[in-house]
């Protein structure tokens, strides 16, 4: 394998565990802990992404070598890496759980590729460290193609994400109890390598302030904005206020992204949000099919669904607020950081009149088009409607003469459509009436639309059906999948099964609409 360059700056700058390897302790004092991946007995690559690879500066040769599959499945070390676990806490589910960090991914290092980007390489699943608590630090198959997919899927789907390089199976299994209800079993497991220009979350910069490590505190948001932020001028408090204020637009900008294209990360626990906004730790997450707000796939939260899909907006300020409240021994006054607060909301308002505007096709949203996207979400909740499938029906429906023609696909129960048939009729009347009015023509309005509403996403049964083949040995659906998601927006003859509702006996099936955190 060809060489790649390393210019690891968070463990060279920023005060790491004195002790190596993976004892599980309490971290004090330090933002990392060198640890090395624990190999496994015969790694294996399953499938890659290209585009991941050609950022790294990766050759086609070189994924097709024998020793791909030895440093990506943790066996064997490229010159240059200097694995090590990062040491952060967070809140889960509403709840302050001290220190977590990294239990199961390490960090390689940092690759600068040929154009001067900077990418952090990490396997996730790649053996024990001090922040694994109780568990084992491995991962399973199944999970494992989830990230992978997802990852690759929401960037295609131009959705701030980490990315995957590979999935590398380990030859050893792996026992979860998929559901905490005392049937554990065995499982074969599996290596991701993400890609990511940083890992960093909120619960980095939580786990030191909770300790009044303030120092340490301040390093690390000096460092992140030096390395990451270099945009931002300034200094000391309008520096730090800068950059937080940056923090809630991005995430604002990727959970107005979520909503766009109907996905629900499933847990948005603080040490689960990135700092730089992008989509991170592909757990329990699900894609809406019918139109539902109060939706979560996620089993572990089935009793409040604190992360169903209408709420992610709100959880995500929520976690701004915690952040804030971490950074606060950085300020003076609470001043500045209720400006960022208020950036986010500011920003997600106008993202979310953007997504009205970008998923109905009109030039721009009014006041009265947000209420005729609400009308239109409780039509669509209460006929059990395919968000997917509508939207791009919509674009071509005929607007000359407006009905229910062309919508049938979207429909999951005869009896709810016959319910919801009048007044979402009359719904496509009002819309035929407000489009010709706009400023957009019919060609815009299609072209406008086309790109805002996926004809693609990543079901969850489509992933599923894959794990299935994968976990029976044959993993090629795994590449074919992403192969679909890497043209979301586009119409692919031949590959109309990849774009229907949700089959019936997905409905209720483990992994296609209950999902864990078990992973
Ligand atoms: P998650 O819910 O996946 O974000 O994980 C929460 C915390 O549990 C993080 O600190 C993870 O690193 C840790 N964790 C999850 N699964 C494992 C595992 N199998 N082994 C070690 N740590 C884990
Ligand atoms: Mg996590």
């Amino acid at each position: 394998m060809q060489a790649l360059r390393f210019d690891n700056r968070f463990v060279d700058e920023l005060p790491g565990d004195p002790e190596q390897g993976a004892r599980r302790r309490e971290v004090r004092g330090a933002l990392w802990s060198s640890v090395m991946p624990t190999p496994v007995a015969a790694p294996r690559l399953l499938t890659h992404s290209p585009e991941v690879a050609a950022l790294l500066g990766l050759a086609a040769d070189d994924v097709a070598s024998p020793g791909f599959a030895q440093v990506f499945g943790g066996n064997a070390l490229l010159p240059g890496m200097q694995p090590y676990a990062a040491n952060y806490g967070g809140h889960q589910f509403g709840s302050w759980a001290g220190q977590l960090g990294d239990g199961r991914a390490i960090t390689l290092g940092e690759v600068l590729n040929a154009r001067g980007e900077r990418w952090e390489i990490q396997l996730k699943g790649a053996g024990p460290t001090p922040y694994s608590r109780t568990a084992d630090g491995r991962a399973v198959l199944r999970s494992s193609i989830r990230e992978f997919l997802c990852s690759e899927a929401m960037h295609h789907l131009g959705v701030p994400t980490t990315r995957a390089l590979s999935l590398v199976a380990t030859g050893e299994d792996v026992v979860r109890d998929m559901f905490y209800d005392g049937h554990p079993k065995s499982e074969p497991g599996a290596i991701v390598c993400r890609v990511a220009p940083s890992f960093l979350r909120f619960g980095n910069y939580q786990l030191p302030a909770s300790r009044d490590e303030t120092d340490l505190l301040r390093q690390l948001v000096d460092f992140t904005i030096r390395r990451d932020f270099p945009h931002l001028a300034g200094e000391g408090e309008t520096l730090h206020a800068a950059w937080f204020a940056e923090v809630c637009e991005r995430t604002a900008t990727m959970v107005a992204h979520w909503m766009r294209v109907g996905f629900v990360h499933g847990v948005m626990n603080t040490d689960n949000m990135s700092v730089l906004g992008l989509t991170i730790d592909y757990g329990p997450y699900g894609w809406i099919d019918d139109y539902d707000p109060d939706w979560t796939p996620n089993t572990t939260d089935a009793q409040g669904r604190r992360y169903r899909f209408g709420w992610q907006p709100k959880v995500a300020w929520w976690n701004l607020s915690r952040l804030a409240q971490a950074l606060s021994p950085l300020f003076d006054g609470v001043e500045a950081l209720q400006d960022g607060l208020q950036r986010y909301a500011d920003t997600y308002a106008r993202l979310d009149r953007d997504n009205v505007a970008r998923k109905l096709g009109l030039a721009e949203c009014r006041d009265d088009d947000l209420v005729s996207m609400q009308d239109l979400h409780a039509l669509m909740q209460a006929g059990e409607v395919d968000m997917t499938l509508f939207f791009r029906a919509l674009i071509d429906a005929d607007m000359a003469d407006p009905s229910m023609r062309g919508f049938d696909d979207a429909f999951y129960d005869a009896g709810k459509r016959e319910a919801v048939a009048g007044p979402l009729r009359a719904w496509l009347a009002g819309y035929a009436a407000r489009i010709a009015d706009d400023a957009l023509d019919a060609t815009g309005r299609r072209e406008k639309m086309r790109l805002a509403n996926p004809r693609y996403v990543l079901r969850n049964y489509l992933a599923q059906q894959a794990i299935d083949a994968a976990e029976a040995g044959d993993a090629s659906g795994v590449a074919e999948l992403l192969d679909v998601m890497r043209h979301p927006y586009d119409d692919q003859p031949g590959r109309e099964r990849f774009a229907q509702r949700r089959p019936d006996w997905a409905r209720e099936r483990a992994g296609s609409s209950m999902l864990s955190c078990s992973s």
